[in-house]
Formats: C-alpha cells, structure tokens, sequence
C-alpha cells in the first residue's frame, strides 16, 4: 500500500461483520476464563490484554497505522508527545548515561532531557544540527546511549541531518531515535535515511484538528541490540520482573525495545494513550495524506507571498528557494517540508504587536501544526518576560511571528496577511 492508502487502510481490519470503523475499546480491564490463560500474558508468553494502563486495542490499531505508515516493525501509542520523547530515550538510558542530541529540539522536549532528566542522573551533550565532525564526534562518550534529533526543528524549522547524524550513531553502536513530528511520515521516513527509532506529538499534523494529546513511539526493528548487548542491559540481560526474559533474545530487532518500553515503562509510569483519545487520532490519520499536501502547498504560497511583502524584513520556511536549509529539505522530503513558516516584519516588536491585533482568520495560540491558521508572536506572549536582548540570545527575536499555516483556501490566508500589514 501507497501512504495515501494506508493512512485509510493500514492497522485495523475487520472481519466478517465487525464494525468498519476501529471500536473503541473503553474497558480498563479483560476477562479470561482461567488463571493460566491470564497468567501467560504476564509472563509475556502470549500476546493478549489484561489492563489498559499498560495495552488497549484501539491504542494498538492506531500504533499499527503508524507503524506502516513510517515502515517500521513495532509501535505504541503515549499519552503526549513529551511521554514518547522520555520513554523512547528512558527505555535505553539510565542514570549514569549519556545521550548526544540536538540543540534546536522542541523547547519543551529541551527542558526535559536538561532538566528533568538530568536530575534522574541522565547527562546530554547538545550540539548544534550544523555542528562540524569533529564538535560531533567530540560530544561521544563511552557511556553514550543514543542520538535524538528533530526532522524539522519547533521552531527554528532547521531540517535536521538524519543520514549524518545516524552514521555518527551508528560508528558509536547506538541508535539514532528522531522526532518526526512535523514533517510527518507523509513527507519523510527517518529509517529510510538511518533512523532506528521514530517519536511523534500525535497532537500536531497526525490528530490535526486541535482534539487530543498524544504521542507515538517506532521502531525500525532495525537496531542489533545483542550486537551491543553490554551498552543496553535492559534488553539483552533476564528482566526478573517477567521471569527472566530476555526482550532482545525473545521478541527479536523488530520487536524488543517496545516490548519493553509497554512491559516496564507503561507498567510503572503508566502514560497510556485513552483509548477515545485513539480513536480521535485515528480520524485524523485517515485525511493526514490530503491535510499534509494542503498545509505544504498553502505555506508555500504563503511564504512567497511574505517573501516578497515590502513590509517583511525576513522569512524562515524550508520550502522556499532562497532558505539555507532548501537543498537539504529537498534531500529528505521532496514533496514538501510543513506548513509552519516563521517571519520578521520591519519596525520590531511594536509592529508586529499591531500586526497581530489587526489579524482575523489566523487566530493567536501556542499551538501550531493543525487544520487552522494559528499565529504567536513570543515577544508578546510565551516570552514576553525577556529583554529584546535576551529575546535574540534565545533565537526568538522581538520581531519574529511564528505562523502555522492551515488548510483553509489559501487566498482567505492571504488577504488576511494583506489587510494586517496594511494596517502597520
Ligand atoms: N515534539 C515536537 C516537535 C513538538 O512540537 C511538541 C509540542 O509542541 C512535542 C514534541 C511535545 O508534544 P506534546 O505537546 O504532545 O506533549
């Protein structure tokens, strides 16, 4: 199956005269018929169900489709996308270790693995996306655990490297885990340029309509863990929580690390994915081919049309000719980057506040990747506390507009753009 089919397709099919659509399985709970039958799901000797915190089917349908849809063995649905970064890098590292990622990831996702993590004893090294071999080869220690990076990064929109960054891991026997949250599996397949494990905010472009809080984890099935076996003790040596399985020697490459990640993480920390919430998500995976292809084109116009605004001092999207990271997106998403575009307008932060009052369609919020158009000037909003100095140290200029475009007609877009900057 073709992408297009497989977001309507892939995950869930029904036998003869079960219910087209994914059933919403709202029970926390399973019945057997006998303790053995129960008892052979809890020593991971059947697959089966037992309690929602850890396992659902409706999660499961949905994980399926994003499994195909990113090519990859193995998949679970979390409850956010923050729950997916810290379980996919939390399933291999543990205090002690260390981990190699980007400098530009999501600043939410930043403040996790520096903050949070941290204080669990975790160490990062960030570098910068464009950071020479030798700064990256540097930043390997011998207790490195994995790579993480963004396709493209929230918000500084840098297309990430992955083919470079995935031999780097690699020469160092570790996996590279990527969020592929904006480009989306529509634009870009991370494990066909190296990625071993691939993490969404189901939230943005995937549910695409502002309804549920989610996130993905992925596995290629690609990564030799026994190959490795004294880096990853968690998957090659007995888990005596499951009678002494061995998830790299039991459930293979393709199926170890969520094995794991459901039997232990979800088990103990329990950031499972509600099953409505599943359902809702699987809604929008269902149009995500055509919503996709339709924020690409839009933000495409919409860039250009800015691009060439007298108003407008300077225009970030990766779509566009003249932007540093053009040949690269073209490289790794040939059909098209995202539909997020951020921008400068001349005179500061005083005229982009007065752009922002004059807006109507493009509505102001946090959030970006969805059906609407959305709009947040930081300056003025999340970061309103800092001085225009502390503003450029943080990459988040006074002037800069981050926009989101979405899928409305994009003239409607356009003239709302138009008839704000006239009014600056
Ligand atoms: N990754 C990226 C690229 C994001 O943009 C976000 C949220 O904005 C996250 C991860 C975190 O996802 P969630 O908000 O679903 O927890």
């Amino acid at each position: 199956m073709r992408q297009e089919t497989k977001c309507i397709e892939a995950g869930y099919e029904p036998k003869n005269g079960e219910s087209r659509m994914i059933p919403i399985i709202q029970s926390t709970t399973f019945k057997y018929d006998t303790s053995e039958d129960m008892g052979k799901l809890f020593d991971l000797e059947e697959t089966g169900y037992f309690y929602t915190r850890l396992q659902n089917p409706t999660n499961d349908y949905v994980a399926a489709k994003i499994a195909a849809l990113e090519g990859g063995t193995a998949a679970m649905l979390t409850s956010s996308g923050q729950a997916a970064s810290f379980y996919s890098v939390f399933n291999i590292a543990n205090a002690g270790d260390h981990v190699v990622a980007s400098s530009t990831i999501y600043g939410g996702t930043f403040n996790l693995f520096n903050v949070t993590m941290r204080k669990m004893g975790i160490d990062f090294t960030f570098v910068s996306p464009d950071c020479s071999d030798e700064e990256l080869e540097a930043a390997f220690k011998p207790n490195t655990k994995a790579v993480f990076g963004e396709t493209i990064a929230n918000p500084a929109l840098i297309v990430f490297d992955i083919e470079r960054f995935a031999k780097a891991a690699h020469a160092h026997n570790v996996p590279l885990i990527i969020d592929n949250t904006f480009a989306t599996p529509i634009n870009c397949r991370p494990f066909e340029w190296g990625a071993d494990i691939v993490i969404h905010s189901t939230t943005k472009y995937m549910d695409g309509h502002d309804a549920t809080v989610g996130g993905c984890i992925v596995d290629s099935g690609k990564f030799d863990w026994m190959a490795n076996k004294d880096k990853f003790p968690g998957l090659t040596t007995p888990d005596e929580s499951y009678h002494g399985i061995t998830y790299a020697e039991k459930f293979g490459k393709e199926g170890a690390f969520i094995t794991k990640c459901t039997a232990q993480l979800m088990r103990d920390l329990g950031s499972i994915q509600a099953p409505m919430n599943a359902y809702f998500l699987n809604l929008g995976l269902e149009s995500l081919a055509l919503r996709v292809e339709r924020h690409c084109s839009n933000a495409l116009k919409v860039a250009e049309y800015l691009e060439n605004h007298e108003l407008v001092e300077w225009v970030n999207y990766p779509g566009l000719k003249s932007n540093k990271y053009y040949d690269r997106a073209k490289k790794y998403m040939p059909n098209g980057t995202c539909g997020v575009i951020s921008f400068g307008i001349k005179g500061g932060r005083e005229n982009a506040e007065k752009f922002m009052k004059h807006l109507k369609l493009a509505m102001i919020a946090t959030h970006v990747a969805d059906a609407h158009t959305c709009v947040l000037h930081p300056a003025s909003s999340t970061h309103r506390q800092l001085t225009d100095e502390e503003l450029i140290a943080a990459g988040v200029g006074p002037d800069l507009i981050r926009f989101s475009v979405g899928i409305e007609n994009v003239e409607d877009i356009i003239e709302d753009l138009e008839q704000a900057l006239a009014q600056v």
